[in-house]
């Protein structure tokens, strides 16, 4: 036929929508997409149709069913956000990339039961007249980590940027050498003291600082003593610093507040998963650290927040500080971080109900069985599999030099390389995302839900038939 006479054979956006009416397309589909969007679709395959045919690479047009229903597929895959969930077969409990931590169930009902109506955010319902939304938070993560006082902002970073400028701005702020971290995103602590008006007064070498480098370093300017966990890397070796105890002791010998940036934050000792060098919280709280910060959505389990605890007059102060306004939470994060910090006022009823510490104290026997499980259903999917020993990593810029074993499920490829089987994997409504090790594809199954065991089955099934 013709080029010209097939172009113009080509339906109108209206006959391709009314065609999807009489087929009762349309109400199924206005639930979640709005109908100019399905319009857009529609006229963009037909776009798509016109070019294709006068590139030559379609030489007749399709059926008109055909063009809807590629136009319906068009329909669904722009509303597709670019935000959505992936299945985590990486074994990195806390993949940055992924999202952090992943909330408790509680956690993330209490998100939608507030999202979905007005709230209590900022009102007393005894009294009937206007409450404080740090009312929600703090004396209940006082109470779980045994702090005077305590108030949360949207992450650390923004808690350690409270923290300096309330505390050091326009004098010095004395820090190790061996302590100057950079978090990923250009988050670097000389930098944050330069934006917050401070200086900073290194002391020490990289590998050594004693006491008495920051006793020496004291001057009529010191405004506070500052110590980072170096949370995504580690001196070993020829190197030492002295004890948090030491620099508290010094601190109140001048009348100098410690200031502590733990980094991960954890509430509960995880030697018992295997993980060493990770301090707790209430190790800095009982050292008498006077402000402390760390993350809610790393070892803690939570959303993303910046939990600060410390000495009353501290927080309050900081409580008033200008930019506590502009750094403050919303009331989703504060209904998630509630029922996080609420689960640990039991640790082992933590343990069972928060993802992170779940995953991260998953015994090797528990993998072991879950990864004979996910074979067995990929074989039931069609697919040849088998479990292998593997190593987890925390992740999140934690315990940078500790894996955790664990179990994966190693997938035969089939027909398929295992980079086109990665692929494949990836480029789905609901992303699978594995780890290529060895030339093996490797799902892990630390970080694998339960409820992702059969959507694996099914994706795999469809992938590898
Ligand atoms: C992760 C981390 C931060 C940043 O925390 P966010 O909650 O991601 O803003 C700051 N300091 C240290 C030491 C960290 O490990």
């Amino acid at each position: 036929m013709e080029q010209q006479e097939i172009l113009r054979r080509i339906p109108k956006v209206d006959e391709l929508l009314a065609l999807a009416e009489e087929r009762g397309r349309l109400d199924a589909m206005t639930d979640t997409i709005p109908p100019a969007a399905i319009r857009d679709a529609v006229r963009g395959e037909l776009e798509a149709l016109r070019s294709r045919i006068l590139s030559g690479a379609l030489t007749d047009l399709p059926e008109r069913e055909a063009i809807l229903d590629a136009a319906c597929v068009r329909a669904a895959a722009e509303r597709l956000p670019s935000l959505r969930p992936v299945i985590n077969g990486t074994g990195v409990v806390l993949h940055t990339n992924l999202g952090r931590s992943c909330l408790s169930r509680q956690a993330a009902d209490a998100v939608e039961q507030v999202a979905r109506g007005y709230s209590t955010l900022e009102y007393d319902v005894e009294k009937g007249c206007r409450g404080s939304r740090h009312s929600h938070i703090d004396s209940l993560l006082a109470a779980v980590t045994g702090a005077e006082a305590a108030m949360v902002v949207n992450n650390n970073a923004a808690a350690v940027l409270l923290i300096l400028s309330a505390m050091g701005k326009g004098g010095e702020v004395i820090a190790s050498r061996g302590e100057l971290v950079e978090i990923g995103g250009s988050f670097r602590i000389p930098d944050i003291m330069t934006q917050c008006g401070c200086t900073l007064r290194e002391v020490g070498t990289t590998n050594k600082t004693h006491l008495y480098d920051y006793e020496n370093a004291v001057t009529p300017e010191t405004r506070a003593l500052l110590r980072v966990h170096t949370s995504n890397y580690r001196v070993v070796g020829f190197s030492e610093r002295p004890a948090l105890g030491e620099l508290v002791e010094l601190g109140k010998r001048h009348g100098l507040p410690v200031i502590e940036d733990l980094g991960s934050g954890s509430l509960v000792d995880l030697t018992a998963f295997g993980i060493h060098d990770e301090p707790t919280v209430q190790q800095s709280v009982k050292a008498g650290v006077d402000v402390i910060s760390f993350s809610g959505d790393k070892l803690l389990g939570g959303p993303q927040a910046g939990l600060i605890l410390g000495k009353k007059p501290y927080i309050e102060l900081l409580k008033k500080h200008p930019l506590a306004r502009a750094l403050r939470v919303d009331k989703m994060t504060i209904a998630a971080l509630r029922e996080t910090l609420y689960a640990y006022q039991d640790p082992s009823w933590a343990r069972r109900n928060i993802p992170v510490l779940r995953m991260l104290g998953a015994s090797g026997e528990e993998l072991r069985a879950r990864a004979a499980q996910l074979c067995l259903l990929l074989e039931e999917a069609g697919c040849t599999a088998r479990a292998v020993e593997a190593e987890s990593q925390v992740g999140g810029g934690s315990c940078p030099t500790q894996t955790l074993k664990s179990w994966a499920v190693a997938v035969e490829p089939g027909r398929l390389t295992v980079d086109a089987l990665a692929e494949a994997l990836r480029r789905a409504p609901l992303p699978i995302i594995g780890r290529i090790s060895q030339g093996q594809y490797l799902l892990d199954v630390r970080t694998l839900q339960d409820e992702d065991f059969s959507r694996i089955a099914s994706r795999l099934g469809e992938v590898l038939r």
